[in-house]
This record gives structure tokens, C-alpha cells and sequence, in this order.
């Protein structure tokens, strides 16, 4: 199978350790011959984050904290300079106050509303733009979503409603830059236990529920995503775009828990 991804160049930004939905995806575009440029977010992140990129043999390692927008401008110039042009973009970036993944979604503060909504969906839009100005061949752009975007998920509250917003956006921005050959798709990826994951309380009684309860009883591997996101970042899936792919064990289909362990 390798060499799918021959002779593409992309960005993966999203990795802050070895756990992360992102460093999943890098690993399995690279194995099919991608070309990999990394973001990580701050100094503190350097030093995990440049370890694995190298180990991928990428030479691009560029900081990027989507809060200040000339770190993104900055990763563009960069990637235009060396390699002139982009085929594809993995965003796998999330942030909300761990204070605010608890309790009820009616507390959440505006001044945190207005944050995650920026970290978690708005930078997706940004990004997606410049990336395009760099696609004159086409390209494909990916993020990553959760199922609590369009069902209430205990405690993700306004990380739920970000996601909701990220989602409308991938159709947005897949009629915007359609016409340029242009594919947005997200990935709905079941729980995974990384630092993000970790911050929505009660992750872990999320994390065995979903086990339990997913028609494949398990949850999904970083690799998983990895491979689905192959699909949508190679030509395989060169008719597709808008796309909110589940990679969730089929958790997303069911509708009530398991008579047998409600039973016991
Ligand atoms: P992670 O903690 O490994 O990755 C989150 C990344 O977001 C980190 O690399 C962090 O540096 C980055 N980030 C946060 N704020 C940023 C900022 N201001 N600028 C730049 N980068 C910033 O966790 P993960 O679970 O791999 O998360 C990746 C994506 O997958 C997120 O969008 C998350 O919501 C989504 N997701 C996670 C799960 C899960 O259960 N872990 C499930 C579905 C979707």
C-alpha cells in the first residue's frame, strides 16, 4: 500500500505528544510517502514535538499558537519559501478552561466561549484560507471533531458547541474552495485518552462507556484515525468534500445503552 501519498506535502499541526490524534495521523501518511512539516504550540512543546517530527525525517518544525495570528502567517511564509506549494493540512487543534468542561454548559463565561471558539473553530478558517492561497493544484484540508458536536456529551459543554460551529465550517469552506479543487472533510474520532481528552471531566467514565457500548466494544486507536485520515487526505476520496467522517467504533449509531449491562 505505501506510496499513496507520494510525492505530497503537508502540515500537521496538533501534536504535543506521543499520545496525540495528530502524531497518529503523521505516522501513517508518512509510512504511505508523505512529506511532513510540524507546528507545536510553544517553547514548553519544542522539545516533544521536534523529536518525533525528526523521526519522520521532517525539516520543518515551526512554532504556531493560533491565538496570535502572525505565528500562522509566519508558518505560511515559511512553508511557501521551501516548498513553493501545500497538498494538505491536518488540523488537530482544540482548547477550552478545564474549569468550563464541567458542571453545566449554561455557566460557561463569555470570555471562555469567546477563546475556544477561536482556538478550536475559527483557527480552522483562517488557516484553511492561507493553506489555499498555497493549493493551485488543489489540495485537501482535514480537522478533527467529536460525536458532541450534535449530541449533549456530559461535561463538554461549550467544547460541544465549538465542534457544532467547526463542523458547519467544514461545509462552508468545502463550497467555498470546492471550485479550487479544494476538499474539507473532518473526522469524528471516538475518545482517545491525550492531554485534550484528559481535560473534559469524567473522561475516563466517557472513555469505558463508549467501550462498552460501540458496536466494535473498544475504542478507537490514534493509527485508526491515521488511516482514515489517509482516505481523506489522498486521492482515494477525490469526490468527497464536506464531509463529517465517524471513526468512533460505530459508536454515533447507537441509541440506548445495552439492556444486558443496564440489566447487571
Ligand atoms: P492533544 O492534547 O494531543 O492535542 C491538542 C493540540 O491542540 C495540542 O497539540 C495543543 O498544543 C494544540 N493547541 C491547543 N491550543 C492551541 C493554540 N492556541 N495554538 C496552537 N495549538 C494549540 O489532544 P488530541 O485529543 O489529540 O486533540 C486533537 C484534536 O482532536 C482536537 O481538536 C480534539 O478536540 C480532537 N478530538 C479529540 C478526541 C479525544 O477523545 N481525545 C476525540 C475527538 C476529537
Amino acid at each position: 500500500m505505501s506510496g499513496l501519498m507520494d510525492g505530497k506535502r503537508g502540515l500537521i499541526m496538533g501534536v504535543a505528544n506521543d499520545h496525540s490524534i495528530a502524531w497518529g495521523i503523521a505516522k501513517v501518511l508518512r509510512q504511505h510517502g508523505a512529506e511532513l512539516a510540524f507546528t507545536y504550540q510553544g517553547e514548553a512543546l519544542r522539545k516533544r514535538v521536534a523529536p518525533l517530527a525528526e523521526s519522520l525525517g521532517s525539516k520543518l518544525i515551526m512554532p504556531c499558537d493560533v491565538e496570535d495570528i502572525a505565528t500562522v502567517d509566519a508558518v505560511c511564509d515559511t512553508l511557501r519559501e521551501s516548498w513553493g506549494s501545500l497538498d494538505f493540512v491536518v488540523h488537530a487543534i482544540g482548547f477550552s478552561d478545564k474549569n468550563e468542561l464541567k458542571g453545566r454548559y449554561a455557566d460557561t463565561t463569555r470570555a471562555n466561549f469567546s477563546r475556544t471558539m477561536v482556538i478550536s473553530c475559527f483557527s480552522f478558517t483562517e488557516i484553511a484560507k492561507r493553506a489555499a492561497a498555497l493549493m493551485p493544484n488543489g489540495g485537501s484540508l482535514l480537522t478533527l471533531t467529536y460525536g458532541g458536536s450534535t449530541r449533549v456529551m456530559p461535561n463538554y459543554n461549550v467544547m460541544g458547541v465549538a465542534k457544532a460551529a467547526l463542523e458547519a465550517s467544514v461545509r462552508y469552506l468545502a463550497a467555498d474552495f470546492g471550485p479550487d479543487g479544494i476538499r474539507v472533510n473532518a473526522i469524528s474520532a471516538g475518545p482517545v485518552r491525550t492531554l485534550a481528552g484528559a481535560g473534559v471531566a469524567d473522561a475516563r467514565l466517557m472513555f469505558n462507556y463508549q467501550k462498552a457500548h460501540a458496536p466494535l466494544r473498544r475504542t478507537v486507536t490514534i493509527e485508526e484515525v491515521g488511516g482514515s485520515a489517509l482516505y481523506l487526505l489522498s486521492d482515494l476520496s477525490s469526490g468527497v468534500t464536506g464531509e463529517i467522517h465517524y471513526v468512533d467504533s460505530g459508536y454515533n449509531i447507537i441509541s440506548m445503552p445495552r439492556p444486558d449491562v443496564l440489566k447487571a
